[in-house]
Parts: C-alpha cells; structure tokens; sequence
C-alpha cells in the first residue's frame, strides 16, 4: 500500500530541535519519520527551504457562532487561522447564541462548526450560576474544560461566577478531570473603579484604562488559586496580562498547585499607550499594560512560567466599536490570523530562539494542558497537522490580507515572520498558494482525561 502523502525535503520542527527530512502521512496520521522515505506515495509535496512545523492549537477563540455569525463566524475564522499556520482551535462558550451551557447548545455549536469550519476544533463550556446542573452533560460531550467569568463578561445570557458558583464548578470538573479557565479580574475592583468614572463623565480611554488595574488582575487570581487548592481541580487563567499575574501563578505552582496561563500576542506587543493611539481595534479586558509591565510579561513567557500563547481572538462589527464612551465600545482583540507570524517574528527574529521554542508555544504546550494528545506536535501517530513556512522571507500586518469577516485589528504594521505556504489538517491542505481549500471539513476535537478525582 502506498502512503497517502509524503512531504520531502523539510525542515521538520520537532520537540527536541530542527531536523531534515521526510513526513510520511498515512490515514491521517504521521507514520514515517526519516531522513528520506523512499516508499511508493500518492501525492509528493517538496518542502525545500521550508519550516514544518506543527499547525499551530489555538485554545482560545471566540467565533461566535452560531448566533452572531455576522462577528465572525467559523468559516472566515477558521480560514484565518489555517492561513496563519493554524491546525484546531477551542472555541469560547461565549459570544455565539446560545452559550454553550448545556448539552443541546453544545450540539447546535457542533452541527454549525462542522459545517463551517476549515479546521479540527474542541468546544468549551460554560460555568456560570445558571448552569451548575448542566455541567456534567458538557463533560459527557467532551469539552475541553469549562470556562467562568470572574467579572462581568459583557454578555447578558453569559453570567460571571461568584466565588461561591467558582467552588461548586470546580468540584465537579475535579471529579470529571475537566479543567476550569478563569477570566481573572475581581468584579468588586473593576465594578466599582468604572462605576465612579463613568458618574463623573470620565469615559475616555485612559479612565477605562484606570478602571482596570493590575491589581484587579492579582486579587482574583489569588482567588481563583484559593479555590482550586480547596477542590483540587485542574485551574487555568486565561489572558495574563501582567508579570505579576504570571508570578502568582508560578508562586502556585510551586506549592504544586496544577494551576497553568496563557498569554496573548496583544500584552506581548502592545503597551497601555498603543491603546491610547489605536483606541476601539485595541480594546480588550484585562486592558493592555505598561512596557514595564510588558517586559516582566516577556520574562515569564521565556522562563515558562507563562505555558503558552493563545489569541483570544474576539471580534466584532464597528458598528459596535465607535463610540465616544470607551467603557461602552465593544472590547475584543481580532487575531487569530497572526499569533504565529508575531512570535516567529519576536522570537526566532527578534530574541534568536530555535523555532522549537515558538512552535511548544503555539501548538505542543496548549494541546499537551488541554488533553488534545494527537495534535500539537510532530510525531509518530499523530495527527497530521502542519503548516510549511518560509522563514527566510517576512512580511507586514495588512488589512486587506486579513480573512476575517471584519477587518479590524491593533497589529497592522507589525512584522510577521515567515510565510505561511501551506497549511495540513490530518495529512489534508486546507489552505496553499495563497487559498483556503474547500471544502471546510473540520472535526470535534476530544480531550483526554487523564486524571478524574
Ligand atoms: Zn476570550
């Protein structure tokens, strides 16, 4: 029997560093490794001069579908990601209609992606007062953990976990194996702070900055770390937008708490003045912070007390965007096309790491936390799922390059380094020479439980 596809002449980014060589692929999988595969294929693809790395596990989007396909959507979302070298993502319960709260909302989300979507993905679920009961029939549907809102989400139907509803969710994710992500900003703080700005009129960029201190950011992490010691369940923070967030969490940690965050792009590259400058395209919560900040940010990331990048890719019409009040401009950040290219760019270009470094960033530390076993690397058995880059050239952020469905985004002008040539889902390209290739053939993503109380 011949292999169904084998790509030649690579230079293949594997965990343990850059080798030249062949990728067999066969049934979807990666079968052979090797210096040069000389059996019978059915299809060759001659990588000469390009990177192979792992298709990038994006854990954190909002495509918000269904319901508000007219944000985002999976199709144009997914194409994004596929041409930013993207394999499966993990979609937020959040932003579609319905929220993912219980079994039915979470079927109607995957009949809808698997008929959108140009990649492999998982679905989170929600934890919120509304839905304790429910949580079990996420597990048994297989979502790749649940998600709560320590603050207000902004979503009416989406309703932010006391510390009392946190508690109760995460002993039932302890004893499904299930892992809680946290939005982690204190409501009290941040309620309050913006409560009394907007009162006295201050509704500019800076008073929504102010709104939303740094040490909104601790207290509630220190909180959602209180309580996953207590329940002994799986934590991750989501967004750490500061040094000291990180610190707490490596603080934990080593207390052996099994506590993980994830950064993204936007407090990597982007300073509280950039906000100031950018306004609407740049709004997101936590905000962005100061260089100071950034730089400690940076320093966790590389001493990997940060475990990986996520985008957060949460996006929204304009119309929902202009406005003179900055508390009401609707937050979000769009880019889930560039988190490779940035951190190629920042990291490979910019700091000189090894590419294995930026792909354990993107794609083999999230798939490895969430349970996604046969994604985020390349390796024998796994799914494969690749993108060949081009690191010798570099490009510039544009708008009219972006596939989203609404061209909005704080990176424009920023370098991304490397093209993105072509991207493989389970041994099959999904996007090539510049194109999305049809049809969107996507596929639910479960995780795998590995340690149930
Ligand atoms: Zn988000």
């Amino acid at each position: 029997m011949p292999l169904d596809l084998v790509i030649q002449h690579a230079r293949i980014v594997l965990s343990s560093g850059t080798v030249e060589g062949d990728v067999g692929v066969e049934g979807g999988r990666i079968v052979e490794l090797a210096p040069r595969i000389v059996e019978p294929t059915r299809e060759t693809v001659d990588a000469f001069g390009l990177h192979l790395f792992p298709a990038a596990v994006d854990v954190h989007v909002h495509f918000n579908e269904p319901g508000r396909t007219d944000w985002e959507g999976a199709a144009t979302g997914s194409a994004a990601f596929a041409a930013g070298g993207g394999g499966c993502y993990c979609d937020m319960p959040l932003n579609s209609s319905p929220p993912t709260l219980d079994g039915p909302s979470f079927d109607l989300k995957r009949v809808a992606l698997e008929a959108s979507s140009h990649t492999d993905f998982g679905l989170w679920g929600g934890l919120t007062p509304t839905n304790l009961d429910r949580l079990d029939e996420l597990a048994d549907r297989g979502v790749v953990g649940l998600k709560a809102f320590m603050c207000s989400s902004g979503i009416d139907d989406f309703l932010w976990a006391d510390d009392a509803t946190l508690g109760r969710g995460m002993e039932t994710a302890a004893k499904r194996g299930l892992l809680v992500g946290v939005h982690a900003e204190d409501p009290q703080l941040t309620g309050e702070l913006a409560a009394t700005a907007i009162a006295a009129g201050r509704t500019g960029i800076r008073d929504y900055l102010a709104s939303r201190p740094v040490a909104a950011e601790l207290k509630a992490i220190e909180t959602a770390i209180r309580l996953a010691e207590q329940t002994k369940c799986k934590l991750h923070i989501v967004h750490v937008s500061s040094g000291r967030g990180a610190a707490l969490v490596a603080e934990a940690r080593r207390r052996s708490v099994d506590v993980t965050c994830e950064t993204c792009p936007h407090y990597l590259l982007l300073t509280d003045e950039d906000m100031v400058r950018i306004g609407a395209a740049a709004k997101c919560a936590p905000p962005l912070r100061d260089g100071a900040e950034r730089a400690a940010l940076w320093g966790a990331l590389l001493r990997g007390d940060v475990d990986f990048v996520a985008s957060d890719h949460s996006p929204a019409p304009w119309s929902l965007k202009e406005s003179q009040n900055f508390f009401s401009v609707w937050g979000g950040i769009a880019g889930v096309q560039t988190t490779l290219g940035l951190l190629l760019a920042e990291g490979c270009g910019g700091l000189g790491l090894p590419p294995k470094r930026i792909a354990d960033w993107t794609a083999t530390a999230p798939a490895d936390r969430f349970g996604l076993t046969t994604k985020g690397r390349i390796d024998l058995g796994a799914d494969a799922d690749f993108t060949l880059i081009d690191l010798g050239t570099s490009a510039t952020v544009r708008l009219d390059e972006l596939r989203y469905r609404h061209k909005i985004t704080p990176f424009v002008g920023h370098t991304l380094g490397g093209t993105v040539r072509a991207t493989f889902v389970r041994g099959r390209a999904v996007f090539a020479n510049g194109k999305i290739v049809g049809p969107a053939a996507g596929r639910l993503v479960r995780p795998t439980i590995t340690s149930a109380r």
